[in-house]
């Protein structure tokens, strides 16, 4: 007889872990399955430990300019193998902490893969092969192969790097994320494919550790899914700190020799351009894993690679959810909670409001920061709005002249009738903390009024969200 669960969830990133929490809360037998490692790309290979490496460039940048502050750092260096072990060492605290939450919970952790052989029912077996050695051992005594059963099944199975044919990262020269994450030596020079915010983030700090870095991208903008003016003040940004941006430039070919590699770029004019580094960095987006699971055989539908879910989670099988990078865009880590507190809670018979993704916050860690929620000006034009725009830049904040940090840009839309605060854009020191108070103005359905009567500590950053609202409506105070 197979162990039987109200739920088992496959996957345990943020999507999954979070799913598997929520339904012990709410009183579900819960296991969870994993073939690689607790906690998901997010804290292994993602979000967490690209911010370690990053908070390491932000340190290191800092002592570049001490003299600005009043300080001598004449001699400083940096130690590779110490800064790729803090953040692999902050993956690995993330990989724990998940395994302790599950055990807190009293969820069962079933080690292997999983395939959903009909509704109710998985199977799992031993891991096939990872896209990346597991660094960490697996926990302590989980279930192992079998066949389980349960009522909802929720995949969380997430995604992995998308790769261009003839341009196969092979874990030497061409890199995805995974060996980004733990060079062995410091590029002295690196091309990094793909301009969203792996690919930036990536830049960001390499070129803050010294090599010389050319982002290529395909379209005309960087930074595609963010706002057209946002992006121009970033790469203007970027290009002043050296590294070097093509827009409208494709790789039609990457060579390898032992030493680097040779990227032959076709430029927006026709003409071509030979790009060397020692090493390039394909960052051109990820694809949902989808294969293995039995998705067929059941007839779960497809859309554009993702599972084809509602705004709970549901796809088109009674009985199975999906969730996370899995279910396709945005591929945002707290998305994917979102999404699984609200399929749990709807597998539970609770009311819920499904995800609105208009309102998941999206944000790129690299210097400076970039951070948007909602509409950007060409999407609410698009979609026939009539707006009313604000500008307000770092240089005419206090605190921000006080922090070094006078370059930056706060841009928010509105509704030009209604006052409803449309979207809201960032560039600038510190703009990932600060978009929450947008994203919460935006789920309270908050209009300019609101936000202009609204009181903002002084002296903060966040006042440069307040006078972009007073632009809006030509009220700015301090520029
Ligand atoms: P995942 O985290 O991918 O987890 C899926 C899990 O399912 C994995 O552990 C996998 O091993 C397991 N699995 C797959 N198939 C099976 C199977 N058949 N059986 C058992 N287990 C299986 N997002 C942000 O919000 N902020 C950031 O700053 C950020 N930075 C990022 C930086 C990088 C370099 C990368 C690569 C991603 C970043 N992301 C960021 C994206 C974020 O990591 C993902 O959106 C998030 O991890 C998705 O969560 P998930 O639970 O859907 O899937």
């Amino acid at each position: 007889m197979a162990d039987s669960y109200d739920l088992i969830v496959i996957g345990a990133g943020p999507g999954g872990y979070v799913a598997a929490i929520r339904g012990a809360q709410l009183g579900m037998k819960v296991a969870i399955v994993e073939r690689e490692h607790m906690a998901g790309i997010c804290s292994n290979w993602g979000c967490i430990p690209t911010k370690a490496l990053l908070r390491t460039a932000e340190i290191y940048g800092h002592f570049g300019h001490a003299a600005s502050y009043g300080l001598k750092a004449t001699a400083f260096d940096f130690d590779l193998p110490a800064i790729v072990k803090r953040s692999r060492d902050i993956a690995g605290q993330m990989n724990n902490g998940v395994q302790f939450l599950m055990k807190k919970n009293k969820v069962d952790i079933i080690w292997g893969e999983a395939a959903l052989t009909k509704p109710g029912e998985i199977v799992v077996t031993k891991t096939k092969k990872p896209p990346m050695q597991p660094q960490w051992p697996g926990p302590k005594n989980p279930l192992g192969e079998g066949t389980y059963k349960a009522k909802n099944i929720i995949i969380a199975t997430g995604a992995r790097p998308r790769v261009l044919p003839g341009i196969e990262p092979d874990g030497d020269r061409i890199w995805t994320y995974f060996e980004a994450m733990k060079p062995a030596t410091m590029p002295k020079s690196l091309v990094v494919m793909g301009s969203g915010a792996i690919g930036i983030e990536f830049a960001s700090f390499y070129r803050a550790m010294g090599a010389e870095v050319t982002v290529i991208e395909l379209l005309p903008q960087i930074l595609p899914v963010e706002d057209a003016e946002i992006a121009a003040h970033a790469r203007k940004r970027f290009e002043k700190r050296g590294i070097r941006i093509l827009t409208d430039a494709k790789v039609n070919k990457v060579e390898k020799s032992a030493t680097g590699v040779k990227a032959f770029v076709e430029l927006k004019d026709g003409k071509t351009e030979t790009i060397s580094g020692d090493y390039l960095i394909s960052a051109v987006g990820v694809v949902c894993n989808t294969e293995g699971l039995g998705l067929e055989k059941l007839g779960v539908k497809l859309n554009r690679g993702a599972i084809e879910i509602d705004a709970i989670g549901r796809t088109n099988v009674p009985g199975v959810w999906a969730i996370g990078d899995v279910a396709g865009p945005p591929m945002l880590a707290h998305k994917a909670e979102h999404e699984a507190v609200v399929t749990v809670e709807a597998i539970a018979g609770m009311k819920v409001h499904g995800l609105d993704k208009l309102k998941v916050p999206g944000c790129t860690y690299c210097e400076p920061q970039i951070a948007s929620v909602g509409l950007t000006e060409a999407k609410a034009k698009d979609a026939g709005r009539e707006i009313k725009v604000g500008h307000f830049p770092f240089i005419g904040n206090g605190k921000a002249i006080a922090l070094g940090e006078p370059d930056g840009l706060v841009k928010t839309i509105f509704d030009a009738k209604t006052g409803e605060l449309l979207g809201a854009h960032m560039v600038g020191a510190e703009v990932t903390e600060l978009i929450q108070g947008f994203v919460v103005a935006m789920n309270l359905e908050t209009t300019e009024e609101e936000l202009i009567h609204t009181i903002f500590p002084h002296p903060t950053l966040s006042e440069t969200m307040k006078e972009s609202v007073l632009d809006a409506y030509g009220r700015a105070l301090n520029i």
